[in-house]
Order: C-alpha cells, then structure tokens, then sequence
C-alpha cells in the first residue's frame, strides 16, 4: 500500500516514499509519502486558503463535523484499534482505551466550539474609562502547525485537531514518522464529515528535514507540539514569535506513603508503570515507598508484574509488545546495566527479546541514575525508600521535569502538603501520576513544557483576545 500526502482535501503523490514497518515483527505496513518543502508549502498554502472558510464558519456547524468524525470513529473503532495496535505496536486493549478516549476528545471538542465566548469588560473601574461598553471575543489565530508524538496516535492528533477545528483555525499536521496511518485515517473522517477541503493537512516526512519549513513560515502563526524534550527546545528556540505550547516528557514519581492498603494500589501502580511499554509521558517512573512498607511493597509489586504477558500486540491477552524501535530497546538495556553496575538492585526483568523489553523493576536506585533523571519512555520502573514525608515530596522535586505526580495518602495534610508543594502541573492525589481525562487542563512545568491541553484549556492557546470599546457618551 502507498499513502501519499493529504492536501487541499485530496492525496496528492510525493516525489518520494519511505519504508513504514510493524514495531513488533517488522513487516511492511505501507510506503508512506516523504514531503519536501515545496509539499509543505502546498499544505501551509492550502490551509492559509481555507482559514476564511473556517474563520467564518458558524460554531454549530464546527460542532456537527466534530461530531461526525467521534461518531465515525465509534463506527469503525475495532479497525482503528488495530491500526494503532500494527503501527505502534500497541496492545489491542490498550488501542481500543485510545480510541475510546478520541472519541471523547472530538466530543469535548464539539462541545468547546458551541461555548467559545469573550466577557464584558468594566471600563469604568478605572478612572477615564466610563462611558464605555467594552467586551471581549476570541478569535482563531489562523493557520496551526500540529506535530505529534508515535505514542498516542489518535489521542494526541485528536487534542490538537480537535480543539483547532472547534475555534475556527485550519491546521497542517506533521505525525510522527512511525505513525502516519492513524493521522491520514483522521483527515479522511473529517473529509467525509464536510469539513471544508485545505482545512486540514496532513504531511509525513522526517521532522528533522521538514519541521524547518513549519517553524520559519510567517502564515503560520501557531506550533502545537506534542514531542521529546529534546525536539521541543528546538522548536521553542527557532520559531520566532509565533505561539508555541509544548507538551514534552518526564520522569513521574509516586509517594506511597505509611498506612496505605496495598492490595487495592498496586496492580494500578503497576498499570501506570508499564501500560503501553512504558511509553508514556506520564508513566511512572520513580516510586517513593515509606520505609515501613517498602519490602512487602517490593514483594507485591513484583508479583503483580510478573502476571503481565508479553506478545504480538494484536492478541487480546496481550499486555505488553515491542518498544517502538529496536534502538529504543538497546539505549533501555544500556540504562538499566549502568544503573545495576552503579548499584542499583535488579528485582525483574531487566532483558530483552527481539522488539520486547521485559518490564523491569529496580530498587535503590541512585538519584543521579539515568533510569532516574532522564526520561526513561521504557517499560523500566524504580522504587526506593523514605522515612520522612518532606523527604519524599524533596525526592519527587528533584527532577528537571514537573508533568503529572501521584500520592496515595491516608493523611489529609500531608495529601493537602503534596499539592501545595508539589512542582507539577498536576497533582493526582490517591491516584497514580498516569492518570488523565481528556477534559482536564494538562500540560507541564519546568523541561515537561509550556501551555495546558485538555481542549477548553487548548482552545484558549488557539484564540487571539480581541476587546471591544463602545464609547457610549
Ligand atoms: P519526538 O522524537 O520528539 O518526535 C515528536 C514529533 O516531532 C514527531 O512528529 C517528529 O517527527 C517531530 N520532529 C522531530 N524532529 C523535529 C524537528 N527538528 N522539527 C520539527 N519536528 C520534529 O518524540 P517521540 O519519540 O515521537 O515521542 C516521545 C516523546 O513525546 C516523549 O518524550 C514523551 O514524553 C513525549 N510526549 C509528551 C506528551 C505530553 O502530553 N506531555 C504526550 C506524549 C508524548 P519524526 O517522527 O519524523 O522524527
């Protein structure tokens, strides 16, 4: 199969195609268009012609396409699980939770475009400024540029789409490299649901080459990315005065603190430490036990581990499949031995086979580790110990990432500290980091980003505030 580029609400064929193949056994899945710059300046052209279409289109008939595409994916939802399941090497479970979680994303969607509203303004709380009616609107911006992440292909297309539609922009999307399929099938829904043809592009090719031409256009006037740390400086650094939000990685921790059930917390806890392989921005990463829970902690969460089955990810038993590249899984293996070699205990795992990395729990883990300080995006877990609960939140601070932190707690206080102190852009308490509905504001502080998604949050960086002054004496 060839999937050329989508532009002007038509395919149109690139000069060159590039290999996409299955994360977990290789194969070819499809040869995908490579766009070079004269193709993303078609798309940025094509979606600069239909920001007046957009601009002018009344809120409801936003909302009926975003409703059209949810509706759509409900429609065909097993067939869209097994595309995020073959291209990402996502457990089918997992891939159906994604687009269970689209699905809703377009509906919120659908729901911000009917509500998109400014507020009155009272001039004359200043002195001079009676005699004035003054009220607010929020405008589109015009032309977004979206660039997702491999790891939720549908979802996080879907909080830029979705919130960009819903305020009247048009967008070029540039998916990430490894999962183009679930970006074209997208642009397909909403072709078929109306939206108006240029409104949404879609253009794969490696973001290194291509991103340029994004971030330098003067018609673009937006970059919504979604991505590593790493790409998201660059970004931030080379796009002039556009607006940017960034939505970037972390190291999540957890506190577990003294008096918590551990019956109930930990096959979640497990869960939220290697759902999709670990390749989640939220995952967690680093568990904070009390000292006087920390073997019997261990124990459990060993065991729970060790019931999860690895495999194909099409199989429906399946709990965790290949990491997303075979590098990913040598650079996890370098991490885990240097840390071992540091010190560290290895309690499971640790090895690996073919695309799979085994989910791997390490104890005692030396803060200055790289399985504890970088992002590790690897089914790869550490647990240490503390005594005193501001140790715990200092440990959890100690991180040049702020995204999401957890803490199960019995103790209002110290549930009350946690929040307070906490540097993160949010604070689940008795609930694990990983947790996220797609209504919420979410976004990061410190290396983990800038800008909040979550679509009233998202629709919000969208919108320009334009105030109105009638001067009325
Ligand atoms: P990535 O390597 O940064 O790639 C993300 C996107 O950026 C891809 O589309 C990529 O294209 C593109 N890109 C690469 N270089 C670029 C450049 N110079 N200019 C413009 N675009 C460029 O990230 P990933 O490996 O796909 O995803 C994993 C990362 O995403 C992790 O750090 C994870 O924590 C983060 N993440 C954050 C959130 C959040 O909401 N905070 C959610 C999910 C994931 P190519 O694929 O063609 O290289």
């Amino acid at each position: 199969m060839k999937k050329d580029l989508w532009i002007g609400g038509e395919y149109r064929k690139p000069a060159s195609y590039m290999e996409l193949r299955n994360p977990y056994n290789l194969e070819l899945l499809a040869e995908i268009g490579t766009a070079d710059v004269e193709d993303v300046q078609s798309a940025i052209s094509a979606a600069h012609q239909a920001q007046t279409i957009m601009a002018e289109m009344p809120a409801f008939e936003r909302a009926e396409i975003l409703e059209k595409v949810a509706g759509s994916l409900k429609q065909d939802r097993e067939e869209c699980a097994r595309l995020i399941a073959i291209e990402a090497a996502k457990p089918l479970k997992a891939a159906r939770a994604e687009v269970d979680r689209t699905i809703m994303t377009y509906t919120f969607a659908a729901h911000e475009a009917r509500r998109i509203h400014g507020e009155t303004v009272p001039m004359d709380a200043a002195p001079g400024g009676q005699g004035r009616l003054a009220f607010t609107i929020r405008e589109p911006l015009g032309v977004i540029a979206a660039i997702t992440p491999f790891n939720f292909p549908m979802n996080l297309v879907a909080h830029k789409v979705g919130p960009a539609i819903a305020a009247g922009n048009s967008i070029v999307l540039k998916p990430a490299s490894q999962t183009p399929l679930s970006a074209y099938k997208i642009a397909e829904y909403f072709h078929s649901a109306g939206l108006p043809a240029g409104a949404l592009n879609v253009i794969t090719g490696s973001g290194s080459k291509i991103g340029d031409v994004l971030l330098k256009d003067e018609r673009i006037k937006m970059i919504t990315f979604t991505g590593s740390p790493e790409v998201g400086t660059y970004i931030r650094e080379n796009s002039g005065l556009k607006r940017v939000t960034l939505e970037l990685g972390s190291n999540s921790a957890l506190i577990v603190d003294d008096g918590v059930g551990l019956d109930t917390v930990i096959p979640r806890i497990v869960n939220g430490a290697f759902a999709y392989q670990g390749q989640v921005c939220i995952s967690i990463q680093r568990i904070f036990v009390h000292a006087n829970l920390f073997e019997t902690f261990v124990d459990q969460f060993v065991s729970e581990t060790q019931k999860l089955k690895a495999g194909n990810p099409l199989e429906e038993d399946t709990d965790i499949s290949a990491m997303i590249t075979r590098g990913d899984v040598e650079r996890t293996k370098e991490w885990v031995d240097e840390a071992v070699n540091h010190g560290a205990q290895l309690r499971f795992g640790g090895n690996s086979e073919g695309g799979i990395f085994q989910p791997t729990v390490l104890v005692n883990v030396p803060a200055s580790e790289k399985v504890s300080c970088e992002e590790v995006f690897a089914p790869v877990v550490h647990i240490n110990t503390f005594t005193e609960f501001e140790e715990a939140i200092t440990l959890v601070n100690d991180s040049k990432f702020g995204l999401q932190a957890g803490i199960f707690t019995n103790d209002i206080h110290k549930a009350l500290r946690a929040a307070k102190k906490l540097e993160v852009g949010g604070v689940m308490i008795n609930e694990i980091p990983t947790f996220r509905v797609d209504q919420m504001p979410y976004g990061g502080v410190k290396m983990s980003g800038m800008g909040r998604e979550g679509i009233k949050y998202a629709v919000e960086e969208m919108t320009e505030l334009k105030l109105i002054s009638f001067k009325t004496e």
